[in-house]
């Protein structure tokens, strides 16, 4: 069992990074957390207000590419674990502008690792029970998934279809391939959709909430039958914790809710959810708009979680009916 003492989260003023950071920090009362991001459109210093000890939170403005900036902070903080949640991470920008997804995604992890590997090799000498680099990864990197075919396991090949997806291959295969070349102590998680507090409006469960809001079209693409497995963001990180503590290095985990949703039905779920909380308007399903399908879109996403349950315990707390029940009163609070 591994034991994090100071972490550097990367992307951590994101949405999963900073809801990992109040979970740490609320739930493991020793641990210290670097927390680097270079606070692109998608972070914000918002998203870290209020954490639950700010005492052990250090925050860094800086980019995972920026070798002499890693090296400086894994050696002025002693860090033992890295945990990579920064990344471009918009499957639309990146069919628009992908270079920066190779550049963040592939040449930043890579960044790290070798940064990583030079430093607790020389001053841990590669021990396993002193050092870790958690990898945070998608389930889009194994393509997509007809009606009958099985969820995605950690055997599934891979075959991304999105520059997102294809870069957040390239930084699995590096991070895989740093374990089995240098030794480097890594694991990797591959999750499903997330949702919760502190999502960037751009995707697509606070895009639904703010339409309602404002009564403005909610964009959904195609027919709307395009299905996703979803998962609570908590659970996301209650999932990362138990691979670090617990998972076996060189290991692939993947985490999911065992919710597979249509985005209509989504649409139409949070739409009765807006309905209740605001009875005088006119119901917002009204407000669906079908625009042009996604070019490449993926038509299903399924996550087998098998593994996360049978070696390392782990379950969601949330369904997506209560899990979608919080995140609506957490976007309508004021
Ligand atoms: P996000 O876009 O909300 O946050 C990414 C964060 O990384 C931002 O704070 C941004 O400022 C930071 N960042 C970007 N480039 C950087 C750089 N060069 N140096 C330092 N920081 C940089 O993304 P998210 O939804 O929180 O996703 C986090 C991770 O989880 C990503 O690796 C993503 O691929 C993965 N993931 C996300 C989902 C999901 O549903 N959101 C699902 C599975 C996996």
């Amino acid at each position: 069992k591994f034991k994090p003492e100071v972490m550097l989260v990367t992307g951590g003023a994101g949405f999963i990074g900073c809801n990992y950071v109040r979970y740490m920090l609320a739930t493991d009362s020793d641990v210290k957390i670097i927390n680097l991001d270079l606070l692109t459109y998608a972070g914000s210093l918002e998203n870290l207000k209020e954490l639950p000890d700010e005492s052990r939170h250090t925050f860094v403005q800086g980019d995972i590419c920026d070798r002499e900036l890693i090296e400086r902070l894994l050696r002025e903080y002693e860090i033992d674990t890295v945990v990579h949640f920064a990344a471009e991470s918009h499957v639309d920008n990146s069919i628009s502008g992908p270079e920066i997804f190779i550049k963040t995604n592939v040449l930043g992890t890579f960044t790290l690792l070798e940064a990583a590997r030079q430093y607790w090799q020389q001053e841990k000498a590669f021990d396993q029970s002193q050092c870790r680099f958690h990898h945070i990864s998608t389930d889009e990197v194994y393509g997509t998934l007809e009606a009958d075919d099985p969820a995605f396991s950690e055997t599934t090949p891979y075959a991304p279809n999105s520059p997102y997806s294809a870069s957040k291959a390239g930084s699995d295969h590096l991070v895989r391939a740093y374990f089995h070349t240098y030794g480097l102590p890594v694991t990797t998680t591959n999750c499903s959709n997330n949702y919760g507090p502190y999502q960037h409006s751009e995707k697509l469960i606070p895009t639904i909430i703010r339409n309602c809001l404002n009564s403005t079209p909610i964009p959904v693409y195609g027919d709307g039958s395009n299905i996703r497995d979803w998962l609570y963001v908590e659970d996301h990180c209650s999932g990362i914790d138990a691979v670090i503590r617990k998972g076996t290095l060189g290991e692939v985990y993947n985490i999911g809710g065992i919710n597979e949703w249509n985005n209509i039905d989504i649409v139409k779920c949070i739409c009765g959810l807006m309905d209740e909380a605001n009875e005088q308007n006119s119901p917002h399903e009204s407000l669906i708009s079908f625009v042009t399908d996604r070019p490449g879109h993926d038509w299903r996403y399924a996550i087998d979680a098998t593994k996360m349950g049978k070696e390392l315990g782990w379950q969601p707390s949330e369904t997506f009916e209560t899990g979608i029940r919080k995140t609506v009163q957490w976007y309508l609070e004021p």
